[in-house]
């Protein structure tokens, strides 16, 4: 390519992707549901290709015949993977050979879930999600001219570079100066005079967060209109959807996804209507299972996720824990993308303080997961306010030991707390594992 066609590509290459899958998924979703399996199982006939034929990870767990996939059902032959399997290998393993690693950024799933696992997002897969992204926000009536900001999981650093859409020519700065991305480590104070400033319409953001924002609005005496309200990563609660409808005035939108496969809404996406969650069958393949086999139509199952579009390092049959039920029901805005309800994702409890406030759990993450050689860490909080740090650490114990309670001090000012040093940290029995629970 001369340097020319380089720059050219650099600048609009990225640009025009997102333009063209937006297109195209913009089309897609209308299609009648036969159709849309049909380009389901090409996609997945694609991806499991991909992935026995390049990645070494695959190869390996298929064993030396290939699979072949001729309409769905073939995928049950392949065997479901946990984020344990995906873990105990390097990433190496799991990455497609041909793949430009220089091109492609890291994504690490946060450490609520306990385990973090790491993906690639390459340039095809980061266009995709801004095609499935834009498809989304635009069916809920949000445009060019509104201002979004959107809090991002993630040390201060790297929220303004976190996906490759974010330098990407052209692209990346129509997307900075349309999307303002906070860290959801900050002050909430300090977004809040943002969102003033700026006249917020759209917040994109946890539910957790959303609930941490109305603290500090009841607080300040501060009145906070936002126009829609986009929620993602937690379970979002009726309670707090309230809040969010009542006390912002918004249109209340969840989304449901995870890093690994498909983030904030890639999953699946609440109807414009609020009838149910549409699932993005043109993108990912979701099972609902109860011991391994499909459960019927209006039961909740198991929710195992494949994605469609994640060419550099494929997640087929990836078990993801939380429980979801899938509807037959026809909806009634007419989109061939079927529907799913009662999704029992994680839930993200927050520190509560005596005042009456409380503190985000994200903000305890970030402060603790930075400390050097602190391998896992819980904190467990009493009905009488105190809390409890459990760490986990088998190297420079006492300095880790040190460091964790100084950040406690800046992290808990004026509550009492304690550090317990403890062998191992896991979800209890049949319990999905939560950084911040109460007792
Ligand atoms: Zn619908």
């Amino acid at each position: 390519m001369t340097l020319y066609k380089s720059c050219c590509y650099n600048l609009f290459g990225l640009l025009l992707q997102v333009l063209l899958n937006w297109r195209w998924l913009n089309k897609s979703q209308w299609l009648s549901r036969e159709e849309l399996y049909e380009i389901q199982v090409r996609k997945l006939r694609e991806i499991v290709r991909r992935a026995y034929e390049g990645a070494v990870f695959y190869r390996r767990l298929y064993g030396n015949s290939h699979p072949e996939i001729n309409n769905l059902i073939d995928i049950k032959k392949l065997p479901i993977i946990t984020k344990e399997d995906v873990r105990k290998v390097p990433l190496e393993e799991r990455i497609v050979a041909g793949t430009d690693v220089s091109k492609c950024v890291k994504k690490t799933t946060s450490g609520t879930t306990g385990v973090p696992v790491t993906v690639l997002e390459d340039p095809y897969s980061a266009a995709y999600l801004e095609g499935l992204h834009l498809r989304r926000l635009w069916s809920y009536g949000v445009r060019p001219w509104h201002r979004i900001f959107r809090i991002v999981v993630g040390p201060a650093e790297k929220v303004a570079t976190q996906t490759i859409a974010d330098t990407a020519g052209i692209w990346g700065r129509i997307r900075t100066n349309r999307v303002v991305r906070l860290p959801s480590a900050d002050d909430v104070r300090n977004h809040l005079k943002l969102f003033k400033e700026k006249g917020a319409a759209v917040l994109i953001a946890p539910p957790s967060y959303f609930r941490a924002l109305r603290e500090v609005c009841e607080n300040t005496e501060t009145m906070l209109h936002l126009k829609t309200a986009v929620t993602w990563g937690e379970l979002l609660d009726m309670k707090t959807r309230k809040t969010l409808s009542d006390f912002f005035g918004a249109e209340v939108f969840d989304g449901y996804g995870c890093i690994e496969v498909a983030p904030i809404g890639g999953l699946a996406w609440e109807c414009p209507t609020h009838t149910a969650y549409h699932i993005n069958i043109d993108s990912v393949v979701l099972e609902f299972l109860r011991d391994g086999t499909d459960v019927a139509p209006g039961e909740p199952g198991e929710v195992v996720a494949t994605s469609l579009f994640r060419h550099s390092t494929p997640m087929i049959r990836y078990y993801l824990g939380d429980k979801a039920t899938p509807m037959d029901d026809e909806c009634p805005c007419g989109r061939g993308l079927p529907l799913l309800k009662n999704i029992e994702g994680r839930i993200v409890d927050s520190i509560k303080r005596p005042d009456g406030g409380y503190i985000s759990p994200y903000t305890v993450m970030h402060t603790l997961q930075e400390v050097e050689n602190l391998e896992q860490f819980r904190v467990v909080q009493r009905s009488d306010y105190s809390i409890e740090v459990q760490v986990k650490a088998t190297q420079s114990i006492e300095k880790v030991l040190e460091e964790v309670g100084r950040r406690c001090n800046i992290l808990f000012p004026g509550m009492h707390y304690s550090i317990k040093l403890v062998e191992s940290i896991g979800p209890e029995k049949g319990k999905k594992f939560k950084i911040v629970s109460h007792e």
